[in-house]
Formats: structure tokens, C-alpha cells, sequence
């Protein structure tokens, strides 16, 4: 069976290449669609929900420079295009479940750091992604920086 819609999660670092070009690679034989999705957190989110300042601006800021990012990479890969990329605002294993599910996406890429001690407790996002998935789940090893 191949893979007709590929929903590749990125989190607009370096990082996120190895993982677009793995999509790709799997997309190319079947001319399957290769779609990005970035998540933009919600800022009061990071600092526990709670937070006694006006955060929208440099919410805003966060989120021009997410689209800048984002633009950045259809410049750099042609074949994905505008229409099928996601710029969304929430928590990434949420956001990217619905899209995959509105979007009738059979994979999702996610990168995958293989962490381990204290980092495996605190979790990643991969693994978010993986629990509860509307479709299968390709989990891109990523090289650890020691
Ligand atoms: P992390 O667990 O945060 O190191 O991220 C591992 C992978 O999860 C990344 O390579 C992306 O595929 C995905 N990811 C992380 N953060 C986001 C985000 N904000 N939006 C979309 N995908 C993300």
C-alpha cells in the first residue's frame, strides 16, 4: 500500500529538512502530496497558563516569524506547495491530529530525537503525535548533538 497524502510536521528549525526530504523521498514514486504543518504554541502556554501580562504582541511577533520561516522553506523546496502547507495556532499534537483528519492524510512525519534519561520523562513531541493518531506515523530519526 502506498501513502497518497503526506502531512510532514515541522518545527521550522535545521532539524526539519532531513525530515521534508524523508517525505518527499517516500512521496516521489506514487506522486503522492507532501503538505507542512508548523504549530505556533500559545506563549501563556509555555509559562503554565498563567501569565499576569498582555502577550499578543510578541504572540504576533511569533507568529511573523513562523510564516517567514515557512516561506522560507517553499522557496527552498518548489514541489510543496502554498496551498499545502499549515500554519496553525495551539498545541501541536492536537492541531496536527485535526489537520491530518480534515486533510484525509494517511502518514504523518514527525522527527524523532531518540532521547533517553531525564529527556525521555519529560516527553516529545513525536511521541505526542504517535498517541491517539487518526493515521499511520513515520517517526524520522533526527542525529543528537552531544
Ligand atoms: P521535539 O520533540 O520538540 O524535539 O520535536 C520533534 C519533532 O516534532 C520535530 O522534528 C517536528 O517534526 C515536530 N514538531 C515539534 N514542534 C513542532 C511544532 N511546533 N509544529 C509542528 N511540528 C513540530
Amino acid at each position: 500500500m502506498s501513502y497518497q497524502h503526506l502531512l510532514v510536521a515541522v518545527d521550522l528549525t535545521e532539524e526539519c529538512d532531513p525530515v521534508i526530504k524523508r517525505a518527499m523521498k517516500l512521496a516521489e514514486p506514487t506522486q503522492a502530496t507532501v503538505s507542512l504543518v508548523h504549530i505556533v504554541e500559545p506563549m501563556a502556554m509555555a509559562f503554565g497558563g498563567d501569565v499576569p501580562m498582555d502577550l499578543s504582541q510578541l504572540q504576533q511577533q511569533q507568529f511573523d516569524q513562523a510564516k517567514e520561516r515557512m516561506d522560507r522553506l517553499y522557496a527552498k523546496y518548489p514541489s510543496i506547495k502554498r496551498g499545502d502547507s499549515h500554519l496553525k495556532y495551539g498545541q501541536p499534537r492536537q492541531e496536527i491530529h485535526q489537520l491530518a483528519k480534515e486533510q484525509a492524510c494517511d502518514l504523518i512525519v514527525v522527527g524523532s530525537h531518540g532521547r533517553h534519561g531525564l529527556a525521555l520523562l519529560l516527553g516529545s513531541t513525536a511521541n505526542d503525535v504517535l498517541h491517539g493518531a487518526p493515521c499511520d506515523v513515520l517517526a524520522v530519526r533526527l542525529q543528537t548533538k552531544e
